[in-house]
């Protein structure tokens, strides 16, 4: 069971993960960017390496000075993070994650994070919401790869045992994530809880209001 971060295991915009990514752009790049820059772009499924991307475009930097700059910016971008996160409104947990989690554990499934977060952003976030201990090593993160569906073939090396396909599940709140899952030939189901209606997502397998209803999914 692979589970995204914003939207579907933390509620709330990622203010200092946002404000990370942009004071780390503007040292590296050397450009005047802004949160809203990051918010211009849709972020929202999108790898924290697309949304780079796709902002420093938008300043005319072009692909190979982003490609040479990316290294230092995702190191940066976690080490300021670390630093500033505590000074902004940190993303809370769903109010049923945890149960969610635990009740997947100990049915013994494996349960890993693939989410667009570098990283060790991501692992800040869930351990500051509560859930580190939920999610241990293995799953695949957007310093992995630009790519979101590239990051499915990750977390599966990673995985503690092979799955086939069909026991692989993706949980996610954006059409990316449903999208990623397609390419990847595994299942996905979406939640509600992010910025998506169940029109938007209905190309899941399953579309459900949140996490407790996703489990009672994945235990049919
Ligand atoms: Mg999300």
């Amino acid at each position: 069971m692979l589970f995204d971060i914003d939207g579907t295991l933390l509620h709330g915009r990622p203010e200092g993960h946002t404000r990370a990514m942009v004071d780390a752009m503007a040292r590296v790049w050397s450009v005047p960017v802004a949160p809203d820059d990051v918010w211009a772009v849709e972020p929202a499924g999108r790898t924290d390496r697309e949304i780079a991307r796709l902002v420093l475009r938008r300043q005319g930097v072009d692909d190979a000075d982003i490609d040479r700059g990316t290294a230092e910016w995702m190191a940066l971008a976690v080490q300021l993070h670390d630093d500033l996160h505590h000074q902004h409104p940190a993303p809370v947990a769903a109010p049923d994650a945890d149960a969610v989690a635990g009740a997947l554990l100990d049915a013994g499934a494996e349960v890993a994070l693939l989410t667009g977060n570098l990283e060790q952003i991501g692992r800040t976030k869930v351990a500051a919401a509560g859930l580190g201990h939920r999610f241990g090593p293995g799953g695949g993160f957007g310093s992995d790869a630009e790519v979101r569906a590239d990051l499915v073939g990750i977390a599966r090396g990673r995985a503690a045992r092979a799955h086939d396909d069909h026991d692989v599940v993706v949980v996610g709140d954006t059409p990316r994530d449903i999208a990623a899952a397609r390419a990847a030939g595994v299942r996905v189901v979406a939640v509600t809880t992010g910025a998506h209606d169940a029109r938007a997502l209905a190309d899941a397998d399953h579309v459900v209001p949140g996490l407790t209803a996703a489990l009672a999914v994945l235990q049919a």
